[in-house]
C-alpha cells in the first residue's frame, strides 16, 4: 500500500533538513528524501552546505588561517615558528570529520524528531504523488499531503574551462586538492572564488584570481569593496578585473589558460590547477515530472510567491532552487516559514535582512542598503565609519585591518545598512541585523553599552559616528 505522508520534503540541504525538523517538531508526519550517497551507498543529509559547501570551505579557511597566521605574524608576538611545516592529509581529515559529525547530527536530529529519512531520487508526479528510486533501482511510491521541493543548486561550467581530473576542477574539486598547488588559476571573483583562492593562497600557492566583471565585489558597498581589494592584494592574491578566460588546455598536467586581458591583449599563462567558481545554478534534475504542473523559469528556477508556494496548491520550493541569495540561513528560514505555513500559522520572512559575508580573513559582511543603492533610490542617507585600526581590541589582537560603516536613514535615524571588512566582521554586521529587525536607529546602538575592549566597540563608534559623536576617532563629515 502506498505510504502517505503530511509532508513529503526533497532535499536535505539546509533548507529541506531544516523544514523537514520543522514541520516534524510541529507534529506533522514528514518524511524527507535524499539521493546523495558516499562511495559504500550510505545516503549523505546535508545537502551541498555541510558537504562540499559552507562546513567543508570554513574547515580549510580555519586550517588556513593558522597556519598563514603562525608563518607570518607569530613572530611579532614573540612566538617564533621556525621549522613549521604542513601535512595536508591530516588538514583535509580534519575537514572530512567535521562533515561527518554535522552530516550525522542530521541523522540524529531527524530520528529524535521523528522525521523519516529516505534513500533514493525523487521524482513529483500529479496529486502529490512522489516515486521514490532507490540506488539499486528500486522504485517506491509515497505520496503527502504537501510536498516541499529543496533540491538545491550545482556549480555552473562553462565551455571554455571543461572539468578535467583533479586540475580543472569546481569548488568541490577545490576542496579536495592533495598537495598545495604551485600555481593555482581561479575564475570568479565572485564569494566561493574568493574563498578557495585564499585557502591556497595562504597555503602557500601563487593565486590568480580571473574576474570578467572591471568592479570588484560590485554587489558590496564599494568603500568597503575597495578596501577589501587592497588587503587582498597585500596578501598576494592577484586579482586580474575586466579580464575574461577564454580557452584552456590541459598539458602533462598542467593548465595552459588562454584569457583576454583588461587592455583586450589576447594571453596565456600555466597553472597546476584551475578552479572554475563562476556562480551556481539551481538544480531539479528530473524531480518534475511533467504531470505535476510545475516547471522551471529560463534560468532552471521553480517559480514560487513570497510565501514559496508553487502555482501548484500544497507545493512549496525552498532554498537554492527559487530566487534570492544561493545562501545556508536563506534556505534554511524558508524551510521553517513553509512548515510554519503548513499549520497554518503567519510566519513572514524578511527577504531585506538576509546577511552575507565572504569568510576570507579579514571577513567581509553587510546587511541593508550600501551606500550606491541608497544613492540610486534617493534616499538622504548619512553615513558613520570607523577603522579597526582605532579599535583597542583589535590592536591587542593585532588584527586591525579594514571597517565598519553604519548607514541611516537622514530623516528618521533609522539603520538602513551595515558593511564591514574587518575581525569577525559577519558577527558584528549580525548585530546590526538584530538592531535593524527591530527597528532600530543609530542613536539606538549609540545609546547602548558595549564591554571594553571588545571589537563590538567598532560597530559602537561607527553608529555613534553617524551623528557625528565618535568619541576615538574623527568623524566624518556629515552627507
Ligand atoms: P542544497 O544544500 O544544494 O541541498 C539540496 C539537496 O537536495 C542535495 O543534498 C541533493 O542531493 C538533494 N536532491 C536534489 N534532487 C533530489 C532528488 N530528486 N531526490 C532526492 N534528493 C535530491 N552559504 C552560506 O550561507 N554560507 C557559506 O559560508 C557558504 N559557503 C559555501 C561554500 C561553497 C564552496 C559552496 C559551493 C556553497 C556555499 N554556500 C554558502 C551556499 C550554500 O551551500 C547553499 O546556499 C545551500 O546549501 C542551499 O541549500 P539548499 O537546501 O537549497 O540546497
Ligand atoms: P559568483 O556568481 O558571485 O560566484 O561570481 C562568479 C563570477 O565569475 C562573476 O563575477 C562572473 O563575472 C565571473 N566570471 C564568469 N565567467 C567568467 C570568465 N570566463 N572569465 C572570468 N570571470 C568570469
Amino acid at each position: 500500500m502506498e505510504q502517505k505522508f503530511d509532508v513529503i520534503v526533497i532535499g536535505s540541504g539546509p533548507g529541506g533538513y531544516v523544514c523537514a525538523i520543522k514541520c516534524a517538531q510541529l507534529g506533522l508526519k514528514t518524511a524527507c528524501i535524499e539521493k546523495w550517497v558516499d562511495d559504500k551507498k550510505n545516503t549523505k543529509l546535508g545537502g551541498t552546505c555541510l558537504n562540499v559547501g559552507c562546513i567543508p570551505s570554513k574547515a580549510l579557511l580555519e586550517s588556513s588561517h593558522k597556519f598563514y597566521d603562525a608563518q607570518k605574524h607569530f613572530s611579532r608576538h614573540g612566538i617564533m615558528s621556525k621549522g613549521l611545516s604542513l601535512d595536508i592529509s591530516a588538514m583535509m581529515q580534519r575537514k572530512n570529520s567535521v562533515v561527518s559529525q554535522l552530516t550525522s547530527g542530521i541523522t540524529g536530529l531527524f530520528k529524535a524528531n521523528g522525521v523519516t529519512s529516505i534513500a533514493g531520487t525523487a521524482r513529483l508526479l500529479a496529486d502529490k504523488q512522489v516515486e521514490v528510486t532507490t540506488h539499486d533501482n528500486k522504485t517506491t511510491l509515497l505520496s503527502a499531503t504537501n510536498v516541499v521541493l529543496a533540491t538545491g543548486s550545482v556549480p555552473i561550467d562553462i565551455p571554455p574551462t571543461p572539468l578535467q581530473d583533479d586540475i580543472i576542477v569546481n569548488s568541490t574539486g577545490a576542496l579536495e586538492f592533495n598537495n598545495v598547488p604551485e600555481k593555482v588559476g581561479v575564475i570568479g571573483a565572485g564569494v566561493i572564488g574568493l574563498e578557495l583562492g585564499s585557502v591556497w593562497c595562504r597555503l602557500g600557492s601563487k593565486v590568480t584570481v580571473f574576474e570578467a566583471l572591471d568592479s570588484f565585489l560590485p554587489m558590496v558597498d564599494q568603500q568597503i569593496a575597495k578596501e577589501t581589494l587592497k588587503i587582498f592584494t597585500k596578501q598576494g592574491l592577484d586579482i586580474k578585473l575586466s579580464t575574461k578566460v577564454t580557452g584552456s588546455t590541459v598539458k602533462k598536467k598542467k593548465v595552459h589558460l588562454e584569457y583576454q586581458d583588461s587592455s583586450g591583449k589576447l594571453q596565456k599563462e600555466v597553472f597546476d590547477k584551475l578552479i572554475v567558481a563562476v556562480g551556481r545554478k539551481p538544480f531539479t534534475g528530473n524531480v518534475l515530472d511533467a504531470s505535476c504542473g510545475i516547471t522551471t523559469d529560463d534560468r532552471g528556477f521553480i517559480a514560487v510567491n513570497d510565501k514559496c508556494e508553487t502555482k501548484v496548491a500544497n507545493v512549496y520550493a525552498i532554498g537554492d532552487v527559487v530566487r534570492g541569495p544561493m545562501l545556508a540561513h536563506k534556505a534554511s528560514e524558508e524551510g521553517i516559514m513553509v512548515a510554519e505555513l503548513i499549520c497554518n500559522q503567519k510566519p513572514e520572512m524578511n527577504y531585506d535582512l538576509i546577511p552575507s559575508v565572504v569568510y576570507t580573513h579579514p571577513e567581509v559582511a553587510w546587511v541593508g542598503m550600501n551606500e550606491q543603492q541608497a544613492k540610486a533610490k534617493g534616499i538622504d542617507y548619512k553615513v558613520g565609519v570607523f577603522p579597526f585600526a582605532a579599535c583597542g581590541r583589535a590592536l591587542a589582537a593585532d588584527d586591525s585591518e579594514g571597517m565598519i560603516k553604519v548607514i541611516a536613514d537622514s530623516n528618521t535615524d533609522r539603520i538602513i545598512g551595515v558593511h564591514c571588512v574587518g575581525p569577525s566582521a559577519a558577527e558584528l554586521v549580525q548585530q546590526g541585523v538584530i538592531g535593524m529587525e527591530f527597528v532600530a536607529s543609530a542613536e539606538d546602538i549609540a545609546l547602548t553599552i558595549f564591554a571594553h575592549p571588545t571589537l563590538s566597540e567598532a560597530l559602537h563608534e561607527a553608529a555613534l559616528a553617524v551623528n557625528g559623536g565618535a568619541i576615538h576617532t574623527i568623524n566624518r563629515k556629515k552627507k
